[in-house]
This record gives C-alpha cells, sequence and structure tokens, in this order.
C-alpha cells in the first residue's frame, strides 16, 4: 500500500504540482488546483480510518507520504499536514490513549461526523494554533477561549499564521475551556466551519517562503458552534500532547522532501539536464563532485533519522526515542535549509534566477525551523533539560 501511495502522489506531484509551484510562490496564492487533484485522488481522506471509508494511514505511513509530497511542493505539502492531523489526531493516535468507555464512545460519535465530511463532501481541515504567545510552544493553556453555552460553545479569540485561510472549509482550533483558571488540561480542539458568523480573517500574507500557505489572522468574536464540533472528547488532546509527542513532528515530512529537492536538482543541473536550460554540464569538476558527495552524506543523515524517528513513534514513546524524536525534527529543519544553500553554492548563479525552482526551496525551507512547537530552538531546550534531568527532578 505505501509504495502505491506514494506513487500516486509522486505522479502528481511531478505532473501537476511542480508545474503549478511558481505561480502559487509568485503570488502567495493557495494550491486550490492540486486540492481539487487529492481530492479526486482520495487522497484527502489519507489518515482517515478505513472503517470510516479513508485510507487508513498510519503515523508513519503518513510521514513517507508527506514527504514525496514536499518534494514537488513545499506549500501543498505543509497545508496537507494541517488537514491530515485532523484524522491522525483524531484517529490512530487518540485511539492509543488510556480513555473510559464513555469518552470512547463520544469519540466514536464526534470523529464519525468529521470523517464523513472529509471522506463523502471532500472538506479540507486546517489547523490553527498558533497565538503569539507560550501557548503554540506548548507551554501555556491557549488564550483562545470557549465558553459552554446551550447546545454548544462559544468561542472568543484569535489565532495568528492560519494555513489553508481562506481555503479550509473548518478551522480545527486549539482552544481552552473558559471555567475560571485556565489550564492545559482543559485544551479543546473545535472543527469551526468557514462560514460561521464571527470568524474573520485578516491581515496581508507577503511572506518570504511557503507562500503558498496563504498564513493569514483568524479572529473569532463570539462564534458559537453546536455540541459535535469538539473533535476530541473533553482533556484527550492533554492527553495525546503528552504521551504522542511523535504528533508533533508532522511537519517535517514536508522539509524532508525539500531537502531531497534540493538534491534532485543539483543532480539533474549539473548533468546539464534541466528541463528548459541549455545542455551545459558541469559535473566533470571535481569540486562540484565532492560538494554533491557532501550533500548525499547530509541527505542520507538527514533520511536515516527521519526514518527512526517516524517507526518508533507510538503512545508512551522510551525517553530515548521522544529525544530521537526532537533530534529528528532539528536535524531535519536545518539540514533541509542547508542542503539548500549548497545546492546554489555549487550550482552557481544562473541556479537561484527565479525561472527555476531551487531559489524557491531555499525559501521555503527556510520556515521549518520556525514551526511550533517543535522550532529548532526549543528542540535543543527540551534535549537540553530532557538529557540532564529526569521528570520531576529539581535542583532544588
Ligand atoms: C509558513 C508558515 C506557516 C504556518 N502555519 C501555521 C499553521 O497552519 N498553524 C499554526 O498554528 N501555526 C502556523 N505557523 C506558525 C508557526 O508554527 C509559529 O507559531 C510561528 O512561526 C511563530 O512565530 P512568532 O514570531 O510568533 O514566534 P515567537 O512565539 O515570537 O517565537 C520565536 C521563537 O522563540 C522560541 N520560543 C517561542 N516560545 C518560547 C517559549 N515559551 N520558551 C522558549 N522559547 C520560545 C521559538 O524557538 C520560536 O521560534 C506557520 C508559520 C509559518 C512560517
Amino acid at each position: 500500500m505505501l509504495e502505491e501511495l506514494i506513487e500516486k502522489v509522486a505522479v502528481l506531484g511531478r505532473e501537476k504540482f511542480a508545474p503549478r509551484a511558481e505561480r502559487y510562490d509568485r503570488e502567495a496564492s493557495f494550491p486550490f488546483e492540486n486540492y481539487a487533484d487529492l481530492r479526486e485522488a482520495g487522497l484527502l481522506g489519507l489518515c482517515v480510518p478505513k472503517r470510516y471509508g479513508g485510507l487508513g494511514a498510519d503515523f508513519a505511513t503518513y510521514c513517507r507520504v508527506a514527504a514525496e509530497m514536499g518534494r514537488w511542493c513545499g506549500a501543498t505539502a505543509l497545508t496537507f499536514n494541517m488537514h491530515a492531523c485532523s484524522a491522525l489526531w483524531t484517529g490512530p493516535l487518540a485511539d492509543d490513549l488510556d480513555m473510559t468507555d464513555a469518552q470512547r464512545a463520544e469519540l466514536e460519535r464526534l470523529r464519525a461526523g468529521h470523517y464523513r465530511r472529509i471522506v463523502e463532501q471532500g472538506a479540507i481541515y486546517a489547523q490553527p494554533f498558533s497565538e503569539g504567545s507560550a501557548a503554540a510552544a506548548g507551554k501555556a493553556p491557549f488564550g483562545t477561549l470557549a465558553a459552554k453555552a446551550d447546545g454548544g460553545w462559544i468561542i472568543n479569540g484569535k489565532k495568528i499564521f492560519a494555513s489553508l485561510s481562506g481555503a479550509a472549509d473548518y478551522y480545527g482550533i486549539l482552544c481552552t475551556e473558559d471555567r475560571g483558571d485556565r489550564s492545559m488540561r482543559d485544551t479543546l480542539y473545535m472543527a469551526v466551519p468557514k462560514e460561521a458568523a464571527g470568524l474573520t480573517i485578516t491581515g496581508d500574507w507577503d511572506p518570504l517562503g511557503m507562500r503558498g500557505t496563504v498564513s493569514r489572522t483568524l479572529i473569532l468574536k463570539d462564534v458559537f458552534v453546536p455540541d459535535d464540533a469538539q473533535l476530541l472528547p473533553r482533556g484527550l488532546y492533554f492527553k495525546a500532547a503528552s504521551a504522542w509527542p511523535h504528533m508533533f513532528m508532522t511537519l517535517s515530512p514536508t522539509y524532508m522532501g525539500i531537502a531531497q529537492a534540493a538534491y534532485d536538482f543539483t543532480v539533474q543541473y549539473l548533468r546539464g539536464e534541466t528541463p528548459g536550460q541549455p545542455p551545459v554540464k558541469r559535473r566533470m569538476y571535481p569540486t562540484k563532485q565532492i560538494a554533491v558527495a557532501e550533500m548525499y552524506v547530509k541527505l542520507a543523515q538527514t533520511r536515516a533519522l527521519f526514518e527512526r524517528a517516524i517507526d518508533a513513534a507510538k503512545v508512551n514513546p522510551s525517553k530515548r526515542e521522544r529525544l530521537d524524536a526532537y533530534a529528528a525534527q532539528y536535524t531535519i529543519m536545518e539540514n533541509a535549509n542547508d542542503l539548500c544553500r549548497l545546492a546554489i553554492r555549487t550550482c552557481g548563479g544562473q541556479s537561484m534566477l527565479k525561472s527555476l525552482p531551487l531559489e524557491r526551496l531555499y525559501r521555503d525551507s527556510r520556515c521549518g525551523s520556525l514551526m511550533l512547537p517543535w522550532t529548532a530552538e526549543l528542540c535543543l531546550d527540551r534535549l537540553g533539560r530532557e538529557t540532564l534531568y529526569e521528570p520531576g527532578e529539581t535542583d532544588a
């Protein structure tokens, strides 16, 4: 199944996504055509469990398929991550968590509706959790609040960098249940439909890279959603964030794909086989050969950590597996950008013209280290602490 899925995405990527990527990047516009193709190919339901009509991809399968997508269009892969997580978190990840029978029944009921929207109506989900505070780093409760009302919830707050803004059918909003003292344990995960009264999209979008994600600001002002808008029963998001840490690694496949694309571009360019370019060979220079060899080593090291970390992903991973996940995320995000840097240095001036994809890969790759909650800095921060301290240990 994995090979078939990867092949399907490779064909779409090569024939459709890659030729369109320059336009989305230039216009900073959302890849609607790519999503129509994903819908037609049945890939919107990639992570929806099979018994709900989806393709039933588990965590590692998702990561491998997403890495292939990232090879052809970073913005499509990054936004696809937001959509796919809505099914991954509520499906295979949630199934692993300790729950009461009542919670399990509630989960079944809530997600049945959610998956129906994806599989039968082709709905797309965004995943806005960033707020410009410590919440997205996983260090404070979300400032967006949901207050219980008759038959549903009233949500108020603001989300920054909401990829798929204006394109998603539903926004998977992470917010805190408003009941006095705010606690991360009270995090709720809510599907807010795009047409909800009180939901507005503001701000412009003209960033360095990942321009096709269209990640603008969402304002939620007294937005009412019914009870079944909850994507997870109360308390489950908090449990997942603690017990299934790899759930925050799902942005890295996009950048694994970009790293591969930078290497692929370099080989093709030095062989004089870049489409639309004069067939000038540059591969005979020993300096180029050494540079490509170094790129290959860096790519292989990066992929090795990626593969090991995604295969180890599970509920309650060992300390070593958790640390390896931080190390993999850090390495993928930093090395993707470094491989793009090496590609431009090695291929030379003409390779960074806007008529070729490399300069876009370079700009897109720069964004990887900035993605909360596992930014490159925060991966080091966690590694530093968790290597030296066991849970609960202090120096007091
Ligand atoms: C192209 C793109 C698409 C995005 N799409 C989405 C999306 O769909 N959904 C979404 O929720 N977010 C999205 N983001 C946002 C992203 O995950 C980060 O939230 C955002 O980049 C943080 O920017 P900031 O300036 O607010 O960072 P700040 O919060 O100012 O943080 C700056 C840096 O400081 C460090 N830092 C932050 N908080 C702490 C802390 N408490 N302790 C120690 N160090 C800390 C981190 O290393 C961080 O990178 C996207 C970002 C980009 C660039």
